[in-house]
């Protein structure tokens, strides 16, 4: 696989954060390769890593050691400036928190990105499809508190993708959602990767949105011990029961001999 032509392409990456007089290994030598369209899910419990993955792929952290490429460029090299300016191109990023301004409505909060990029009459169309599809359409004059948990988070994905990002990554993005409109965003996130060949990573402990992913990436202790497709799983409980397995049968990397 060439990393150059593929939309991710991250290779030993490490990444250690000081806490107090000791430190921890958040990422220990990762590799990663994701082509385009694809949907990856990685999941882990909590400390595992995830969030500290997706954020050196969207380049708001600076690994310690390894190359992160995106759409064929290495992050790494990339002045602080270039970095962000790459970032509101290419990766659309979706958190557990909204993240919404409450000082603006909602097409004021999802046109911001295209606004700062001078993207305006770019991506009118793009919001006026964006808006229809998720459903937006009598919230779009509303401030974030008028709008429920499911609409401020639809809003937050459509700030997202406004600017048409080949790269979707979400950090548990359905922590803050009930369970249907958790299995809505989820919904939406595999129409993006089977109908718009958009590029998702998704980052997860929960099977029930892991499986809307076509591919698991393991994350534990810093390293990913396995991977499996989800199409041989016709629900999240069997789904839920091989990650498990694998979790529970892997010794712990200190006491390995
Ligand atoms: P996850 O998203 O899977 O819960 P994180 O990537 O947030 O895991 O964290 C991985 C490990 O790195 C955890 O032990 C966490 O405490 C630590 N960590 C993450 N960010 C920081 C930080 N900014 N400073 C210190 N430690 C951190
Ligand atoms: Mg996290």
């Amino acid at each position: 696989m060439d990393k150059n032509e593929l939309p991710v392409s991250i290779e030993k990456v490490s990444k250690r954060f000081r806490q107090g007089a000791s430190y921890v290994d958040a990422l220990n030598e990762v590799s990663l390769n994701v082509s385009k369209g694809d949907f990856t899910a990685v999941m882990g419990a909590s400390g595992s890593g995830k969030s500290t993955l997706l954020h050196l792929i969207a380049g708001l952290t600076s690994p310690d050691s390894g190359s992160i490429y995106v759409n064929g460029e290495d992050l790494t090299k990339m002045s602080d400036k270039r970095r962000t300016m790459f970032r509101r191109r290419h990766i659309g990023l979706v958190f557990q928190a909204f993240n919404l301004i409450p000082t603006l409505t909602a097409e004021e909060n999802i046109l911001l990105p295209a606004m700062s990029d001078g993207r305006m009459k770019e991506v009118k169309l793009s919001f006026l499809n964006l808006v229809s599809r998720l459903g937006l359409e009598k919230r779009i004059g509303h401030r974030p508190d008028a709008m429920s948990g499911g609409e401020q988070q639809r809003a937050a994905v459509a700030r997202a993708l406004v600017n048409q990002p080949s790269i979707v990554l979400a950090d548990e993005p359905t922590g803050s959602l009930d369970s249907v409109n958790g299995q809505n965003l989820c919904k939406l996130l595999r129409e993006l990767s089977d109908n718009d060949g958009r590029t998702i990573i998704l980052v997860t402990h929960e099977p029930s949105v892991a499986i809307w992913a076509k591919k698991i990436m393991v994350l534990k202790d810093g390293r990913f011990i396995d991977s499996f497709d989800t199409v041989k799983f016709k629900d999240s409980h069997s789904l839920a029961a091989h990650y498990q397995s694998i979790v529970e049968s892997r010794i712990p990397t200190e006491i390995a001999v």
